[in-house]
């Protein structure tokens, strides 16, 4: 039978306290009440525990024979741990002013959890990648979690909403994060799967801090645009283009009857090309509740929030994951490209512009083909790839620039790729 309780303890912690060079410190001692689950902290975590108690960390082994009462331990604290070395401790429970020693489990220190890690790709490689994801909704919020897990190791959060009751169904956060500003809450998540990832958290209106937006697409190595409006999409693409930067742009259609996903490299393609063909249809974007869609101005101000809500249409978590999926794959390939990793191959298979998803046949794709005996013609879950062409005087990407002033120049491809190399 296994002993309870089940303690933890963080090996990198302990490894800070050698460094230390104190004889004893105070630390904390998460425990899910009525579990017997306890997590030995040197430093206080950020916790959904339930019982809270006092840790002494004291340097060097325990000086007593086993059990032994030892009076100058108070009540106050629950755990004793003796710091032998940076890889070893040991445990004692206080039990009335007695200490019981107890079998101690370690959390592995950074180098060891990632060498764990390593697998079908190369977690060094994507460690010292920055993902920059722009909306933490249902989208957002899982790729955040699905890149933090395979190995990313820098991320900036952008989003100014909190969770609310609507969010659930489809969100990763649950019950316990209500009221909670959705970048705080992600940003628990991906540090949850990756305790050394670093995480910048911003909840702001890109849209109404376009300076601070264009600085964080200079650091970022790949922008993910998982926002519910056009205008956030124009001004990210905007930038993608000046700073010749990737993206990648995702998003689902009514009730998540299906969805795209737009990824601009640089010299190709841009959003506002995509924008401009009859693939994309902005009418048909999915409101997912009555705020946002009154600030995409999908619902006008003159609807009631009653009317509003018989407009509010939402899909399935697991219609919306498909298209995740898919976001995520992209991204990795994208940030391990050239590299050999167990994704290469995908190189030569995710080579458009543009993807579509159908989960149903209904609305825009109730022509499409049931799935049964298909052949050919387009059905429901699969994946279709579409080069997008590069549309001659698209005002975002065109190598012909209108000025303010009405004056017109040729910019030069190799002034834009100059861009790339300034600060
Ligand atoms: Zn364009």
């Amino acid at each position: 039978m296994e002993e309870l309780p089940i303690i933890y303890i963080d090996k990198e912690e302990l490894k800070e306290f050698c460094s230390q060079d104190l004889s004893e410190k105070e630390g904390i001692s998460y425990e899910w009440e009525k579990e017997q689950v306890v997590h030995i902290k040197l430093n206080p975590s950020l916790h959904s525990f339930g019982r809270i108690g006092k840790v002494a960390f004291q340097r060097g082994d325990f000086p007593f024979p086993y059990g032994q009462s030892v009076p100058w331990i108070k009540d106050e604290f629950s755990y004793i741990v003796y710091v032998l070395d940076e890889n070893t401790a040991r445990v004692f429970e206080v039990v009335e002013g007695r200490l019981i020693e107890k079998k101690l489990y370690y959390i592995p220190s950074k180098d060891d959890l990632y060498s764990r890690s390593k697998g079908i790709l190369e977690v060094n490689i994507l460690e010292s990648k920055r993902v920059m994801i722009v909306g933490l909704g249902s989208f957002g919020s899982q790729i955040a979690i699905e890149l933090a897990k395979a190995g990313v190791g820098s991320f900036s959060l952008f989003d100014f909403d909190r969770i609310e009751l609507h969010n659930l169904a489809r969100h990763t956060c649950t019950i316990k994060d209500l009221g909670r500003l959705k970048t705080d809450a992600i940003y628990d998540a991906i540090v949850g799967k990756n305790p050394y990832a670093h995480v910048d958290k911003f909840p702001i209106d890109i849209n109404k801090n376009i300076p601070l937006l264009n600085e964080e697409i200079s650091k970022a190595d790949i922008v993910i645009c998982a926002t519910d409006n056009n205008k956030s999409r124009f001004n990210i693409s905007e930038e993608l283009v000046k700073q010749q930067k990737l993206g990648i742009f995702g998003r689902a259609v009514t009730r998540a009857e299906g969805g795209d996903i737009f990824r601009y490299v640089p010299g190709g393609p841009c959003y506002c090309c995509l924008i401009g063909t009859e693939w994309y249809d902005t009418s048909a974007e999915e409101i997912t509740n009555i705020g946002s869609g009154r600030r995409n101005g999908q619902i006008p101000a003159y609807v009631s929030d009653e009317d509003a809500d018989a407009v509010v249409q939402v899909g399935l978590s697991s219609d919306i994951e498909p298209i995740c999926n898919l976001m995520v794959k992209l991204t990795l390939m994208e940030l391990s490209r050239g590299e050999d990793s167990g994704i290469s191959c995908l190189e030569d298979e995710l080579v458009y512009d543009y993807y579509m998803w159908a989960n149903r046949r209904e609305r825009r794709h109730v022509n499409w083909a049931p799935l049964p005996n298909a052949g050919n013609r387009p059905t429901i879950l699969r994946w279709y790839g579409a080069y997008i062409k590069k549309v001659e005087d698209c005002p975002l990407c065109s190598h012909h620039i209108v000025l303010d002033e009405g004056e017109e120049y040729e910019a030069k491809l190799g002034e834009m790729t100059d861009m790339k190399d300034v600060d």
